[in-house]
């Protein structure tokens, strides 16, 4: 059919599941970098996909996966094994420090929170679930009663207990010492806030080591120790959420390591799969324990499905196989660089941070009052799409003024460098 005949049928049937539109073009395949529509255009894209296709699009490792675990053994009863699932277990566990040894495979990353909050709470006995206000940890019930990066409203009361704190944002500080960020302050006014709302029955704090879609803000080096601290001191557990920041993409196999804190439950997901539903839920022996002895029940539909794991397992390997934590390392240290000297000839950019290949960029009316450009993101985004990037705004509703660029990991300097130009030109024709 016509492109205009795609368009009047995808809007006669698609339920719209954002406020955004869907972007406007028709995608015929994706390869490597790009992703391809159906004018023959190649986009860029500086998503990774839904910041999942880590290892570009189409990777050959990964379609000779699918194609033999699709020919051979694709899914399960949720109860039977299969050496695809404890292959992938046996993989992870060997790329995480100890205690993290024990593993759950589902497909998405709101049912890896939800599994992790249950665990949570059977572990401790208790109900109540920490979060930073600027979090994203799913839309099932669980992740999105922790979640306070997008709009709540109009879905009635979420669960019961659930206590948001600020989160701690270098970039425009609550606290200040000496001038600088008092990150320490903060963690103390978060957990005095804790205190006063808890009724006594704390089971965990949920967090993204760096909060990508509540704007790319990386938690100050030492904070995620000094939260582990606090936690323990509560008797609460800490939920790492690794959804897009595991897994190599921001230099490291997995954000916590910079910090040298181990959490007490670690949940995977997005690049786990590299572009397939795949999460997983990853603990100690003594929770895990402690768990079933209470009857710990998660058997969904996909739990420990042969397919997934295998591509999951194919993900890992690359992965070791080619040191991507190094290449993540060096590409990122490239963009970063590039996003800087854009700074340095457009005013509109406050700031550029990140991580690897998990970098921001937050534009201000200007960078005295660091107000946000509220419109400005969407017209930068708009204008890269046009002239072939794809790069996506994360920030609240109501305001477009953080950009994320997130390549896959097998980019070429070239199309790295490639989508600086193409940011550029943008940048400068939509302030010129
Ligand atoms: N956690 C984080 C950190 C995420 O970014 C996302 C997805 N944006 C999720 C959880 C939810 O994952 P899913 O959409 O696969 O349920």
């Amino acid at each position: 059919g016509t492109a205009a005949e795609f368009w009047a049928t995808a809007h006669r049937h698609l339920i719209r599941y954002a406020r955004n539109d869907f972007t406007p073009a028709i995608i015929e395949r994706a390869a490597g970098s790009h992703v391809f529509d159906s004018d023959g255009r190649a986009i860029l894209d500086f998503t990774s996909g839904q910041m999942s296709a880590l290892l570009g699009h189409s990777h050959p490792a990964i379609v000779e996966s699918v194609r033999h675990s699709a020919g051979t053994l694709d899914h399960l009863f949720s109860w039977m094994l299969s050496r695809p699932v404890v292959d992938l277990a046996a993989a992870l566990a060997g790329t995480l420090p100890p205690p993290l040894g024990k593993v759950m495979l589902l497909s998405t990353g709101g049912e890896s929170n939800e599994a992790a909050i249950r665990m949570a709470k059977l572990y401790t006995g208790g109900h109540e679930i920490v979060a930073f206000d600027r979090s994203y940890h799913g839309v099932t019930h669980a992740s999105s009663a922790a979640t306070y990066g997008v709009s709540r409203a109009g879905y009635g009361p979420v669960a019961p207990g659930n206590i948001v704190v600020p989160t701690p944002n270098p970039y425009r500080p609550l606290f200040r010492r000496d001038g600088r960020h008092d990150w320490r302050a903060e963690l103390d006014h978060a957990f005095a806030m804790v205190d006063r709302q808890s009724v006594g029955s704390l089971a965990a704090f949920i967090a993204e080591p760096i909060l990508s879609t509540g704007g790319v803000i990386d938690l100050p080096p030492g904070y995620l120790a000094a939260l582990k601290g606090k936690c323990a001191d509560r008797g609460m557990l800490l939920i790492l959420d690794e959804a897009q920041t595991g897994l190599c993409r921001t230099g490291d196999w997995y954000a916590f390591q910079r910090d040298g804190v181990v959490p007490d439950l670690l949940t995977l997901s997005k690049t786990l799969g590299a572009g397939l539903p795949l999460s997983a839920v990853i603990t100690s022996d003594e929770i895990e324990a402690r768990c079933h002895e209470r009857g710990f029940y998660f058997g969904t539909t996909h739990v420990s499905d042969p397919l997934p794991a295998a591509v999951g397992r194919t993900v890992v390997d690359v992965l070791a196989r080619g040191g991507f934590d190094a290449t993540a390392r060096r590409l990122g240290d490239r963009l970063h660089r590039g996003l800087l000297d854009l700074r340095t000839r457009h005013d509109r950019i406050g700031d550029v941070r990140g991580r690897g290949l998990l970098q921001g960029i937050e534009f201000v009316t200007d960078r005295e009052s660091k107000d946000p450009a509220n419109d400005f993101g969407a017209a930068v985004t708009d204008a890269c799409f046009g002239l072939g990037l794809h790069l996506n705004i994360v920030q609240f509703p109501g305001s477009s003024s953080i950009l994320r660029l997130a390549p896959p990991l097998t980019i070429t300097d070239a199309e790295l460098d490639r989508g600086l130009d193409i940011l550029d030109q943008a940048l400068t024709t939509v302030t010129g």
